[in-house]
């Protein structure tokens, strides 16, 4: 089994949020649960007030210099649209998109649209104006999706997908390519909670036993999405639980691979 990562853009600055959406009050009241529960400490929550000052609610220098250290390959998936919280102009995503690339990580959509054909189309027609690459993968902001989201994509021409969360290997619908992925940091960090109900040693259990699962159902491919803006002092848990994740990986001689060889390797077994 390989292990594949990838990091979900959802925020850029803190102030893209004010008066566009709800996601500041409910970070506020958010923080403060964890406080008062004793799930973050005051160190932690003070880094948080201070993100809006220095008005950076991204990671992706820091997080691209530690996958680089580590020899992770990553890809980044950046929204070309704006909804479900995800506020960020078309400009700062088009910054990012050179940065990510010039860094030499891979890069793809983080897709709004999911009811509409022509808007499906309207992103990826955006996404190949800023970014020069004309068959990327693409993941759902929220893994939102109904019925004819999948088919839609593929007709749009992404190469792949990786919205799935099941213990599936990748298959192919048409072109495309469904990568399923099995560990999200929320899922194990707030499990079903709207904030982090647990501690760093409760989400390593659970991650061991998602692992575990991956290995049980021979997977070739376990899918890894880590939100870059959790890699910060103002997220200790999650930025720790990261970190460590990688380490655990490797101990269990896990190596690493991108989507792009993945489906060389698919590709290839088909022949
Ligand atoms: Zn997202």
């Amino acid at each position: 089994m390989k292990a594949i990562v990838s990091h979900d853009v959802d925020h850029i600055t803190v102030w893209e949020h004010f008066a566009k959406d709800l996601i500041l009050p409910k970070f506020i009241v958010r923080s403060n649960i964890e406080l008062l529960k004793g799930k973050i400490g005051p160190g932690e929550f003070a880094y948080r007030m201070g993100d809006f000052l220095s008005n950076k609610w991204q990671c992706i220098d820091d997080l691209i210099a530690f996958n680089k250290q580590q020899n992770i390959p990553s890809c980044f998936f950046m929204g070309v649209n704006n909804g479900l919280g995800l506020s960020y102009n078309i400009s700062a995503a088009g910054h990012w998109i050179k940065r990510i690339r010039d860094n030499g990580c891979d890069i793809g959509v983080h897709g709004v649209a999911f009811d509409s054909f022509s808007l499906i189309m309207q992103e990826m027609d955006e996404f190949r104006k800023l970014s020069g690459k004309h068959s990327p993968g693409i993941r759902m902001h929220y893994v939102r999706r109904n019925n004819d989201t999948i088919l839609n994509l593929e007709k749009a021409g992404y190469r792949f997908d990786t919205t799935e969360h099941s213990f599936r290997n990748p298959y192919r619908i048409g072109k495309m390519w469904e990568f399923p992925f099995q560990v999200m940091d929320g899922w194990v960090i707030e499990k079903g909670g709207r904030w982090q109900t647990q501690n760093l040693e409760q989400a390593k259990e659970s991650t061991k036993a998602l692992i575990n699962k991956a290995f049980e159902e021979k997977l070739d491919y376990l899918g890894v999405d880590f939100h870059d803006r959790y890699f910060s002092k103002s997220f200790r848990t999650w930025m720790e639980w990261y970190v460590w994740l990688i380490g655990y990986l490797k101990e269990n001689k896990i190596s690493f691979t991108n989507f792009e060889d993945a489906i060389l390797e698919l590709e290839s077994r088909e022949q």
